[in-house]
């Protein structure tokens, strides 16, 4: 089967995919296609649906800054709601059926394969051909990795590429997340944007909703064990801040790759020519990261264009 060609290939739907496909659109008359592993688009900006309603269960909302306004700008004020609660006066944004809408709604006018694992890639004269688990080949000139750095180097050795090795030590955290539906316990939590987050508050369900992130050092011991023990023993933590807890149904999900310990100093790499690596890894552990990273890569390849 002769390989689909683009000028441009972009692994991974995550934001930082997402929004460098966006830039690179409306930049220029290139060609590209994403090619996504999962079902569905977002990659950490993750929604999901429950009985109640949806519950965002990975990036609860990103922060407006400098980085983030045209991003912000290409939502309506219909789309994207202003967080309800604020510790330090920052203002928080997030879709308003979740996190994912808002990937949901970059994806529209762009060019993407679901449920396409690409796991290895060959230098040709032209550039690149890309291999996916699904038996599918691709031709392209520019390729870029948005990754969770882990899995794109893993991608880069099994193809045989060499990279620096500096790269090996952007290790991330990992994070198990519990959802929990109709919550009801002794004490008033407080609402705090950070590692408990009512999914109510942001209007995404019916009745209460939590989405209780773990602490790393927490998620790192127990992330191996069977779910029955996860749950058992994040369970005793909850108690500790929210005594008497009882609930309807509770969900367990994990990130294997919640965030990057360190970021890579770069806001890209480039390990070989018309190849390239972007996401949170090297623009930081955050949206706004994931974005900035996305942001200079585009600049990089109107620039050389
Ligand atoms: C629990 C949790 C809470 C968080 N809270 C916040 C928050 O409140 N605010 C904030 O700003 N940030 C938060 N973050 C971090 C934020 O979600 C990420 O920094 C950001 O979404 C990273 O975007 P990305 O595009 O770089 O990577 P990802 O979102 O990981 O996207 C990478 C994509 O690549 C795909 N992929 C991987 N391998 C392959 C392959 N071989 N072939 C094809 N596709 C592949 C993945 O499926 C994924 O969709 C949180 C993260 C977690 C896990």
């Amino acid at each position: 089967m002769a390989p689909n060609q683009v000028d441009t290939l972009i692994v991974g739907a995550g934001v930082c995919g997402l929004w460098l496909a966006s830039l690179l659109q409306k930049q220029s008359d290139t060609t590209l296609i994403i090619l996504e592993k999962s079902r569905g688009v977002g990659g950490r900006m993750a929604t999901r649906r429950f009985d109640i309603g949806s519950f965002d269960h990975g990036a609860q909302f990103y922060t407006l800054k400098k980085e983030t306004q045209a991003f912000h700008a290409t939502f309506g004020d219909e789309e994207c709601l202003q967080l309800p609660m604020s510790v330090d006066g920052i203002p928080r944004y997030f879709g308003k059926g979740g996190m994912t809408t808002l990937a949901k709604a970059l994806a529209q006018n762009l060019k993407l394969h679901l449920q396409t694992h690409v796991d290895r890639m060959v230098r040709t004269a032209s550039g690149w051909e890309v291999h996916t688990q699904q038996g599918t080949a691709w031709t392209c000139r520019t390729l870029v990795l948005t990754c969770p750095l882990p899995q794109s180097l893993a991608i880069l050795h099994q193809s045989q590429i060499k990279y620096d090795l500096k790269l090996n030590q952007c290790a991330y955290n990992k994070a198990l997340v519990l959802l929990v539906e109709d919550p009801q316990c002794d004490h008033q939590l407080p609402s705090t944007p950070h590692s408990i987050m009512d999914q109510k508050a942001k209007g995404l369900t019916s009745e209460p909703g939590w989405t209780i992130t773990l602490s790393s050092a927490f998620s790192e011991s127990y992330f191996e064990k069977s779910d029955d023990e996860i749950l058992s023993a994040s369970l005793k933590e909850v108690l500790r801040f929210a005594p008497g807890l009882t609930y309807r149904k509770i969900h367990l999900k994990k990130w294997r790759y919640a965030e990057p310990k360190e970021s890579v100093p770069e806001l890209f790499s480039s390990p070989h020519e018309g190849l390239f690596l972007a996401g949170d890894s090297h623009g930081g552990p955050s949206i706004n990261g994931a974005i900035r990273s996305a942001e200079a890569l585009a600049n990089f390849l109107r620039i050389i264009a």
